[in-house]
């Protein structure tokens, strides 16, 4: 099953990205294995997945520990300011960056373990109550931050949509944080990259792809239907 999917996944990415002049390759698939086993993860990797998505700093250290291919970790899920001890040196990108406190705490972590740690600033754009993320507003503020930290490097934004029936209902959402990042390029903030846009999951990344995502992540798309208990 999980083979299918990745062709059919791989298929419409195909077709999403040459709508909008792009290649498949400027598309990072990052493949969100919470709650599946770590024999999941070892078959997508059989089948080319490079990139694995965990949204609990437990589980994420768990699986690391488990597979010994070397793959690159996204942490994709609200991160305490607590863990992230233990979390920094492990991982490729931290996605869900959202406040103060946090960034200080990447920073001072990853000074501790000479480390330069990447993250996304994540951007709650459909201000969504039940969302993490930190509003467009505010963002030219957390980007000044951490522009003048030597241990932190912002590359890009990321965004959780609402969940949708229809992915055009996204449409909106994807081109604000499109247009957030080309807004901050242009202020050529020192240490702030925004070449990455981390948006779109199962049932919307064909319209994240063409309002100009680089990162998508997928879990149920590629793993089927999650059981939480
Ligand atoms: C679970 C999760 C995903 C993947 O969701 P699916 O609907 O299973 O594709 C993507 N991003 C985040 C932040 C998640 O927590």
């Amino acid at each position: 099953m999980i083979q299918k999917n990745l062709e059919q996944i791989k298929n419409n990415m195909n077709k999403a990205s040459q709508k909008v002049n792009k290649n498949i390759n400027d598309i990072t698939l990052i493949a969100v294995s919470k709650t599946y086993p770590v024999s999941d993860i070892e078959k997508a990797i059989t089948l080319g997945c490079k990139d694995f998505g965990e949204n609990r700093v437990q589980e994420l250290m768990e699986k690391i520990d488990q597979i010994d291919t070397p793959v690159n970790w996204h942490l994709i899920g609200h991160l305490q300011t607590n863990k992230v001890k233990y979390l920094i040196g492990k991982t490729k990108l931290i996605h869900s960056v959202d406040s103060i406190k946090l960034i200080q705490e990447i920073q001072r972590q990853s000074i501790k373990k000479d480390v330069l740690t990447d993250v996304l600033l994540e951007v709650n754009v459909g201000k969504e109550v039940s969302k993490h993320g930190i509003l467009i507003e505010d963002a030219i503020e957390y980007v000044k931050l951490m522009s003048g930290l030597s241990h932190i490097r912002m590359k890009g934004l990321m965004t959780v949509a609402p969940y949708v029936e229809n992915p055009e209902h996204n449409r909106q959402i994807f081109r604000q944080l499109y247009d957030l990042s080309v807004d901050i390029q242009k202020q050529k903030f020192n240490n702030i990259s925004t070449s990455v846009l981390s948006m779109g999951m199962s049932n919307d990344y064909e319209v994240a792809i063409e309002e100009g995502a680089t990162m998508i992540r997928i879990g149920t798309g590629i793993f089927g239907d999650r059981n939480y208990t």
